[in-house]
């Protein structure tokens, strides 16, 4: 059995519906699908979940939301009418949203996600409807009656584990079943979402729970590429990685899967195809467990801006016990979470996602760090960009920071700081934002340039 998830641009109008259609019919082991919101048709066009935000804090914030609340119906409707559906399911959808949009005793954040989650949820009915008007039995799921329960932590829920064996009960249905992705309930039957784009979360964990022998997420790119293909033009397709090689692509800007949504698969090693809805018969990206070591070291180049650092000397800091501790809880007592630590033996560098530091918490920690930590340099560095170039293969191969630095120099790029964890899948740079583009280009042409690729097995 196969769980497909199909992300919102896959959605977006009846045309891309009859694309899913086919594909679902193509393949009997697909069974379970998994449905984003409607989203974008063209590149100025809104998605429905983010009209869905707007509708909700109008509500919130004026008790009415008819301009709204009329653009969401409208995105509905004109995908029943291009489907010759029955025209009266809107008012039913009209009805469900607005039964959402009056429960006000919520706490804000939760209140968006209710209605946040109406996007999937009516699309799972609509996508389940027309489905059974072209003859085809499929149900639509509701998460809670499935089981599918998580934290709660509104915006950003996680999966709760008794839910994997409610899901496995799944199996037992007949037809196909349509599950709304992006949200799930907590033990007191609250709507939760998890993050944005969370739908191939959903897909991750349904895929686990039926132990689904593969789970593939319907996108609009045939494939994951090396590069961001905004950057390199028509960059190199990669056809199969790991788990944790894509776990590092996606932490630094390899948008085309959810970072969490490795999680659960992984779990339960179930692999993961990426596949274009607009190009179903591509192969397109599997992600794996393990991999054949071709195409040299490197598998992938990411990068990605918004990233700040703190840098600290002090002298004998080798030597002083719980330094690094003391230093880590001065951010967590602020709230901030760090990203990465490269150390001397004088000086420790925490690098944090820019977004995290405003002006006053920023002043509150160096004042911190130099009175409590009583050091000889505190210093605040803005604006810098983490590439990442990622390969399992590295591991086997020697020499490939040698080849980064030198194709960064070449091109007159001063590295501010290098990190390689131990496990060798990834070599991570800090550059100037500035650079970022031009960092990524000659990299790229170190590792992929079409001479050079297989040279180094
Ligand atoms: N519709 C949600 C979003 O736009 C979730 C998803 O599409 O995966 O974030």
């Amino acid at each position: 059995m196969k769980v497909v998830k199909f992300g919102g641009s896959s959605l977006s109008s009846g045309t891309q519906i009859k694309k899913v259609f086919d594909i679902i019919l193509s393949d009997p082991q697909r069974r379970i699908i998994v449905v984003s919101a409607p989203g974008k048709r063209f590149d100025e066009d809104r998605k429905v979940t983010d009209l869905l935000i707007d509708c909700g804090i109008h509500m919130r914030e004026s008790g009415q939301a008819n301009h709204q609340i009329r653009l969401i119906l409208n995105r509905y409707a004109s995908i029943i009418d291009e489907l010759v559906m029955d025209p009266t399911m809107i008012d039913d959808f009209e009805a469900q949203l607005l039964q959402t949009l009056k429960v006000n005793h919520l706490p804000i954040e939760k209140y968006l996600d209710a209605i946040k989650a109406c996007g999937e949820d009516l699309n799972a009915r609509l996508i389940a409807s027309y489905f059974n008007q072209r003859g085809v039995k499929a149900s639509y799921v509701n998460p809670l009656s499935a089981g599918l329960y998580v934290s709660d932590e509104p915006g950003n829920a996680q999966v709760l584990n008794e839910s994997y064996d409610n899901l496995f009960k799944l199996r037992e249905y007949s037809g196909i079943l349509v599950f709304p992705g992006f949200f799930g309930y907590t033990k007191d039957k609250e709507v939760v979402t998890f993050s944005r784009s969370g739908s191939d979360i959903t897909g991750s964990i349904l895929a686990n729970g039926v132990k689904a022998s593969m789970y593939e997420n319907f996108t609009d790119v045939d494939a994951v590429y090396s590069v961001n293909p905004t950057v390199v033009e028509k960059p190199k397709e990669i056809r199969e990685l790991t788990y944790r090689e894509m776990r590092e692509l996606s932490y630094a800007g390899f948008s085309v899967f959810h970072e969490e949504a490795l999680i659960p698969a992984f779990k339960a090693g179930i692999p993961v195809n990426v596949k274009n809805t607009n190009n179903p018969n591509a192969p397109g990206t599997k992600i794996v467990s393990n991999r054949q070591h071709t195409n040299g070291p490197v598998i992938g180049i990411a990068s990605d801006k918004g990233f700040c650092s703190i840098f600290v000397s002090k002298y004998l800091m080798n030597r002083e016990i719980g330094f690094g501790r003391k230093l880590l809880q001065i951010l967590e007592e602020n709230g901030v979470s760090y990203e990465h630590i490269p150390s001397g033996i004088d000086d420790i560098t925490v690098i944090l996602r820019e977004d995290l530091l405003d002006a006053n918490k920023e002043t509150v920690i160096i004042d911190r760090i130099n009175k409590e930590l009583d050091v000889d340099d505190v210093r605040v560095e803005h604006g810098l960009a983490l590439i990442m170039i990622v390969g399992e293969g590295m591991r086997h191969s020697v020499g490939t920071t040698a080849r980064a630095s030198k194709a960064l120099s070449d091109v007159g790029i001063n590295i501010e700081m290098i990190n390689q964890g131990s496990s060798e899948v990834s070599i991570m740079f800090g550059i100037k934002a500035i650079d970022e583009h031009k960092a990524v280009n000659a990299l790229y042409q170190e590792f992929f340039s079409p001479s050079l690729i297989g040279a180094n097995v």
